[in-house]
């Protein structure tokens, strides 16, 4: 198992080292967690010289630790009869600004490492949509590949047996994330309307639109990934017209993060799964890979099968493909400091983080360096998280709003965190640096409510 150990990161400011200290002796396995606090501690020195309440406030020391963790076990029958167990987890990070918000992720990987740094992320993220909620994340290490949708109503029924005691919508709200869609979504929701005799709408977001759902909050990710990366070209007076993007990634983000570059006049080249790639140069279609990854639940190479112009690269990088704009959609970490050198070779211009911490940090550096705008996912990927507040308010309200008015609104709310990020960048001399910018706008929120809400 892997100890982190400070000799694996720049050394920080004095006024957070020893905060980053703490969690590596307490938290010592948990070397993404490590990963993200590590970059928001940097970001955030400068703004704690400024502000000594926050140091006073034990601002950090709090922050860094979850207001509650919740482990438990998902015990459910398979289509063969045979008993399987697997863990679940809900980290209540933050309630400060709101009610926990943050997705679920049924994924083999899933480990307390990875929805810890999950849910510290969604704090930032969720303080920079202006919404008022708070962070959390979950999931389990459940696979729902390969599995019959019998089996995933099971898993889904058990696991929402122990989790509905600690949800509500004031309490904790949950949505999707990777191996969460609208299928699970719906066991999930169905299971805690029984279990509570409640149809309680607003405790869970990303409902079917039939039954309480949003218009636009299925899109709105990768929507909003596009959105923010229009946002940066404009700053240096460029557009999406005519650029080539490269995309990883088939689900829920990459699917319409394609869409909308297409439409606003870009061409997006390529997709990916765990397999290996697909090149289009025509433009990916979106209805066959729409087809294959939501209907039939097909690997990418079967796109390549059915699509003259592509071509399947079997484990290959998707970034060794030349584009203009890169968009990481898989998952974390998936950019090494070999694929940014390759991307900023091959002229990349601007990445907009679509997935929750794709680019390593090494990765994130080249990208500063060479001059390339780069968008980390607290900012760029916050367009799903924001949407699903405005799906909270539509139940609140019992209201529904039209596609075009919602997604006019989280184009709007994308523009609002751009302005935010740049604006703080600025403020505290580091102009261009969207991580700082993202990291600061978002702590000042979080910590000026924690410090009128006192020791909580
Ligand atoms: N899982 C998404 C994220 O990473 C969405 C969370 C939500 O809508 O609550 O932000």
């Amino acid at each position: 198992m892997t100890v982190t150990t400070t000799a694996d990161f720049h050394p920080l400011a004095e006024s957070v080292q020893p905060v980053f200290d703490t969690v590596l002796s307490r938290s010592p396995h948990e070397p993404e967690f490590h990963q993200a606090v590590h970059e928001v501690l940097h970001s955030i020195a400068p703004v704690l010289e400024r502000h000594p309440e926050f140091v006073d406030g034990g601002i950090l020391e709090r922050l860094v630790e979850p207001e509650r963790q919740i482990l438990f076990r998902v015990p459910w029958v398979d289509d063969a009869g045979k008993l399987q167990v697997n863990r679940g987890y809900r980290i209540q990070f933050s309630s400060v600004l709101g009610p926990y918000k943050g997705g679920l992720r049924f994924h083999p990987s899933v480990n307390l490492s990875i929805i810890k740094f999950l849910g510290f992320e969604q704090i930032f993220k969720n303080a920079l949509t202006g919404q008022g909620i708070g962070g959390g994340k979950g999931g389990s290490d459940f696979d729902p590949h390969g599995k019959s949708d019998a089996e995933v109503m099971r898993f889904c029924q058990s696991f929402m047996n122990e989790l509905y005691r600690h949800l509500g919508e004031h309490t904790d709200v949950p949505a999707g994330d990777i191996g969460v869609g609208g299928r699970e979504i719906g066991f999930l929701f169905g299971q805690y309307r029984k279990v509570t005799n409640r149809h309680e709408s607003g405790m869970f977001t990303g409902k079917g639109t039939g039954w309480g759902g949003a218009e636009v909050r299925t899109e709105a990710t990768g929507y909003g990934a596009v959105f923010f990366a229009q946002e940066m070209l404009a700053v240096r007076g460029d557009s999406l017209a005519g650029k080539r993007v490269g995309i990883s990634g088939s689900g829920n983000v990459a699917i319409y993060a394609i869409q909308k570059a297409t439409q606003l006049g870009a061409t997006a080249v390529t997709a990916s799964d765990s397999s290996g790639y697909v090149v289009d140069d025509a433009g990916i279609d979106l209805d066959l890979l729409r087809q294959l990854k939501e209907v039939e639940r097909a690997r990418i190479v079967e796109y390549a099968k059915r699509r003259p112009s592509a071509r399947f690269v079997e484990g290959g990088s998707v970034w060794e493909v030349p584009v203009d704009i890169a968009v990481p959609s898989a998952t974390q970490n998936e950019v090494s400091l070999a694929d940014a050198e390759a991307l900023i070779a091959g002229g990349v211009q601007a990445v907009s983080e679509g997935a929750n911490m794709p680019c390593v940090p090494e990765a994130v550096e080249a990208f500063q360096k060479a001059g390339v705008l780069f968008a980390p996912g607290k900012a760029a990927n916050a367009g799903g998280v924001a949407t699903s507040a405005l799906e909270m308010s539509q139940n609140a309200s019992r209201q529904r709003w039209t596609f075009a008015d919602s997604e006019n609104k989280l184009r709007e709310i994308m523009a609002d965190i751009h302005g935010a990020t740049f604006d703080a960048a600025e403020r505290y001399g580091v102009p261009g640096d969207y991580v700082a910018g993202a990291n600061i706008a978002g702590f000042e929120r979080v910590a000026a409510a924690m410090l009128a809400q006192g020791v909580i």
